[in-house]
């Protein structure tokens, strides 16, 4: 029985630096913190900055002068920074720096003419805070279907949610080509995204089973999901460890396991463990491998 874990499992750069700052805003602050929105997409994170006392806000009507607010990585709009600096809270920025990034082309593009097209999921919170950088030219593509329906355009530019699935980035840019005179293409895709996803798709065609770990509002660990699944049928969606059935590793050589952006390292690392011990109760021998 071999154990693979697919390259770059796990929380991103993004992703690490953010609980970082707000476990040290944590250890410093005597007043009350926040996170604006959910720090990462991960239940089980969540619940633990709670207990350290980092609560989550997503209204400002929960927010008094003095409080501490952490924006996540994900980034916010200029109108959500306008309103909490209006509320006299002290802001901790721990917006992904290549999220910054993708924010400043957008203003940018905002300052010359033509549409700004995102490809993305448009109730993401990156892709709200980019909105607000777009001053109203910005549209989100959620698929080719609705770039088929955009009208023709003299001028366009495109550009990608970071963790956008890549496939369907070139359909869109390939059908916006046909529909626009001139058209600037960004390919604002996350390094670290793409490399996961091709780490994952890599790992579903070597193993009998592939474990996909992450919280089910991840739309980042969901993907890898779809990506996996599409390779390979035997493709498992769980939580934590204690989501495998006997099912699952039913007739299995060889396992793999693959974790989102938000999927703590810990998780990943307790999933190998109950496999290890669930094998070695069976009286198999196994063999754990970090690719
Ligand atoms: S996926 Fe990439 S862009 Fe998004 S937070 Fe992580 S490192 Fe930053």
């Amino acid at each position: 029985m071999e154990i693979i874990v697919a390259r770059n499992s796990g929380f991103c750069y993004g992703v690490r630096r953010a609980l970082q700052l707000a476990r040290k805003t944590g250890k410093k602050s005597g007043q009350r913190i926040f996170s604006w929105g959910e720090i990462i997409h991960n239940p089980e994170v969540i619940a633990g900055l709670q207990k350290d006392g980092i609560l989550v806000a997503d209204s400002l009507r929960q927010l008094q002068p003095g409080d501490t607010v952490i924006i996540r990585s994900h980034g916010v709009s200029p109108g959500v920074y306008r309103a909490l600096k209006k509320k006299r809270v002290r802001l901790v920025d721990a917006t992904c720096p290549i999220v910054k990034k993708i924010q400043q082309t957008v203003d940018g593009l905002s300052r010359q003419s033509g549409e700004i097209i995102i490809v993305g999921n448009k109730n993401h919170p990156e892709i709200q805070g980019l909105l607000g950088y777009s001053r109203g030219k910005a549209r989100v593509v959620e698929n080719e279907e609705q770039a088929r329906a955009l009208p023709f355009r003299k001028k366009r530019a495109v550009l990608a949610q970071s963790t956008q699935d890549g496939q369907l980035f070139s359909q869109v840019v390939g059908v916006l080509a046909e529909k626009t005179a001139e058209l600037q293409v960004f390919n604002t895709i996350c390094q670290s995204t793409r490399i996961r996803r091709v780490a994952t798709a890599e790992l579903a065609r070597q193993v009998d089973v592939l474990l996909i770990i992450g919280g089910k509002n991840s739309s980042n660990t969901n993907k890898l999901f779809q990506i996996s699944r599409r390779l390979l049928p035997r493709t498992y969606f769980i939580e934590s460890p204690e989501e495998i059935t006997p099912e699952m590793l039913r007739g299995v050589n060889k396992i793999g396991l693959s974790g989102g952006s938000s999927t703590p390292p810990e998780v990943i690392n307790k999933t190998v463990a109950a496999i290890s011990h669930s094998f070695q109760q069976n009286s198999h021998q196994e063999k754990v491998t970090h690719e």
